[in-house]
């Protein structure tokens, strides 16, 4: 019993109840990793434990799944194997995609399982050092504190890894939606990003007055609080890390600074406030006038052009630049939005710049095969919900489906053509959901888009569209409020969001003023950031000097809209994940504290219940996951059969002499392909090893 519980698709009989016990037994052994047939679920244990040292690394290097217990290192090591047409099929692209919920265990399993794939390469070089940088740099500038995790990602990655033959060649990293809000502003009990922590606890009293930083206290858009003592030693040492992880994957040191520097004026910015003159124009507080040449000083552009950018609007007519003095109100939110964009654009200049240096080696004439590893933010539901987490959760939605059509579509379609005989297993298709937001023209996104394309529509009209369209969607609901609400019954439970922000976040927009400001700005990497755009793939594009003014004048009619871009960088992940072989790794966690050694049956069974992981044991169980076809099939286990080449024509055939070789049983054979249990194809590798080829 003890042994079959490794594999959940090998009991023969479970339930609901039965799976959780399952579950719950071996974690309170510690035993936190369990497969369901092909699939791995990790339960997060929010304890070390000393499951990933050199031995176990050793340990699962070209392995059986089946003789070792169920581990991250082996999903890591299986799809090695894959990719280099190892286990009976050609060589091909991989995807690793974890999913769960905020605080589950997804980007430390993405890390594991980086570490193990760079071990498999065996080699110790300069690139696969740097490769191992890469997480430590994005989580300081894009990780944060939140309710339900201290390590939170506020944005989606997908990183690549590139292999020529057996070793690892260049890295891209895509990023998905930043969190830029959490730079101004965060609810109770959550924290900026890392980085602002790190700066102010790591570096030197020397540096700290070169880059004109304070104490914490001093910064609004950190809340005003202090770093506990016990907490200075932890943010000092990750500054480190920082630190050489950029010197490791090839920062300048001129960029550091200058980078510095930068996130330096984004915490001054924050602290300006303003106030009417006796004229009723606008201008920066009297008090706040130092925080006005702080920041000017540190952004590298003159403080009248800074205060000009903050307090007034300027348009374009016949040639000539017309200003219009802000109320209080729109000149905090030009302060708020110049903070978002600089923060925003320097993360994406970071990004760019660990593309540009783990990618410049790779040589474009060699064919390369990747290994892709998705680590997005978890489902979310907080006690207000804004646009950010209606992105979230579209991720999430989309990710469900994918498991889903690859689980159960894709597989049960292929039995009804290939006339197998099967008995339909349901599930809880998420499709209509997808379709709620992504149908174009009527879908949630297409609406917030429309609204945004008018400049007097507000948040309330576009809540009121979304009532209209689609009080009669059972994935949608009537939210009778003075806000603007509404909510939407996602595969993992129902969620409110307050569209409070919802056109100005879509609409995105940096004025020309703002934008002129800083392209002007003496710090080179500010420039540069301003003067290019970094296109979807991660690289920086210069941009036309000419278009500046005219072709941005509040950036309107031709830039697309968050919503859109990020639906745009969906479809174009899902394209590549479903034309490689998928391994998925469940993140379940155990308590909503981040306690170890405690499992809160209720929120365990909940998340169960919406992956859809009890059908995906019946599924494994009765189903054929491995389904070769004939000609796949028989180029690869010809060894097995005496048969000449020209035999392969009769593919079929072919396939069942050298299946009636072996004694294996319980396969079937389709119209063009063949049918195994996901337990077959090691059961083959073992034969093929056997007979010494
Ligand atoms: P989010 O969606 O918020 O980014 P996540 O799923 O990426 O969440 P992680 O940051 O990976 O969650 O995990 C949260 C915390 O749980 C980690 O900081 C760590 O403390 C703990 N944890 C996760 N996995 C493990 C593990 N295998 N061993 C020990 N601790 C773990
Ligand atoms: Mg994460």
């Amino acid at each position: 019993m003890e042994e079959h519980q490794e594999d959940l698709a090998s009991l023969s009989d479970l339930d609901e109840k039965s799976l959780l016990e399952s579950l719950t037994l071996r974690f309170n052994q510690n035993q936190i990793y369990t497969y369901i047939g092909d699939i791995l679920v990790a339960v997060n244990p929010f304890k070390y434990l000393s499951l990933y040292e050199k031995e176990v690394s050793e340990k699962y290097k070209y392995h059986e799944k089946s003789s070792l217990p169920p581990h991250i290192f082996a999903v890591a090591d299986r799809a090695y194997q894959s990719m280099l047409g190892r286990l009976g099929t050609g060589p091909k692209n991989q995807c690793i995609v974890i999913s769960g919920e905020s605080g589950a265990g997804k980007t430390e399993s993405t890390k594991l399982l980086l570490r193990q794939l760079v071990e498999l390469c065996r080699a110790n070089s300069q690139l696969e050092q740097q490769i191992l940088q890469v997480n430590p740099l994005l989580e300081a500038f894009g990780n944060a504190q939140t309710v339900m995790n201290d390590n939170s990602s506020r944005f989606g990655k997908y990183i690549q890894l590139r292999f020529q033959n057996s070793s690892v060649k260049g890295a891209k990293i895509n990023e998905y939606l930043l969190e830029k809000s959490r730079v101004v502003h965060q609810d109770e009990g959550e924290r900026n990003f890392h980085i602002f922590y790190c700066m102010l606890a790591g570096i030197s009293p020397h540096d700290k007055e070169m880059y004109g930083l304070l104490e914490p206290t001093q910064y609004r858009y950190l809340n005003g609080r202090s770093i506990q003592d016990d907490a200075v030693q932890h943010w000092s040492a990750k500054f480190g890390e920082v630190s050489n992880a950029m010197d490791m994957v090839g920062f300048e040191e001129q960029e550091k600074v200058d980078m510095m520097t930068i996130l330096a004026g984004v915490l001054s910015l924050g602290n300006i406030t303003f106030e009417t003159t006796d004229s009723d124009a606008l201008k920066v507080t009297e008090k706040c006038q130092g925080w006005l040449k702080a920041t000017a000083g540190q952004f590298g552009v003159e403080a009248e052009e800074l205060q000009r950018c903050l307090t007034c609007t300027m348009s374009v007519a016949r040639g000539e630049a017309i200003y219009r003095f802000h109320n209080q109100q729109q000149a905090e939110d030009a302060r708020d939005s110049i903070a978002k964009v600089v923060y925003g654009r320097v993360f994406g200049w970071i990004v760019s710049k660990i593309n540009e240096l783990l990618t410049h080696t790779l040589d474009s004439k060699v064919e390369l095969n990747e290994i892709g590893i998705l680590d997005i933010f978890g489902f979310e539901n907080f006690a207000v919900n804004r646009f950010e987490q209606l992105c979230i959760n579209l991720a999430n939605e989309q990710l469900q489906y994918f498991f889903n059509h690859h689980i159960f579509l894709m597989e049960q379609n292929e039995y009804k053509e290939e006339g197998i005989q099967w008995e339909t297993i349901t599930f809880k298709d998420n499709k209509p959901i997808l379709d709620l937001f992504l149908t174009k023209p009527i879908g949630i996104l297409s609406l917030l888009d429309e609204q945004s394309n008018f400049p007097q529509a507000t948040d309330g009209n576009f809540v009121d569209k979304l009532n209209s369209k689609f009080k009669a969607n059972p994935h949608y609901d009537v939210v009778r409020s003075h806000c603007p609400l509404f909510a939407i019954v996602h595969y993992a439970g129902k969620v409110q969001y307050n569209a409070s922000g919802f056109l100005e976040k879509n609409r995105d927009n940096i004025p020309a003023s703002i934008r002129n400001l800083f392209i002007n700005s003496v710090t080179p990497l500010l420039s540069v950031l301003f003067s290019a755009t970094i296109s979807r793939t991660g690289t920086l594009m210069p941009r036309r000097a000419n278009l500046q003014v005219v072709d941005d004048n509040f950036n309107s009619t031709r830039k697309q809209s968050v919503g859109a871009q990020f639906k745009h960088s969906l479809a174009v992940l899902m394209e590549k994940m479903f034309v490689a072989n998928p391994h998925f790794v469940r993140c379940i966690k155990p308590n909503a504290s981040k306690l170890p050694d405690l499992v809160d049956r209720k929120l365990v069974m909940d998340q169960l219940r919406y992956n859809g992981l009890l059908e995906t044991i019946r599924i494994r169980r009765e189903g054929f996951s491995w389904r070769p076809s004939f000609k796949e099939f028989a180029q690869r286990w010809d060894p097995f059969c005496i048969f000449h080449v020209y035999l392969l024509c009769l593919h079929s055939i072919s396939c069942m002499s050298i299946l009636n070789t072996t004694e294996l049983s319980g396969w079937k054979c389709g119209s063009s392909r063949l049918f195994f249990k996901y337990w077959h194809q090691e059961e083959l590798a073992r034969l093929l090893e056997r007979l010494g080829k």
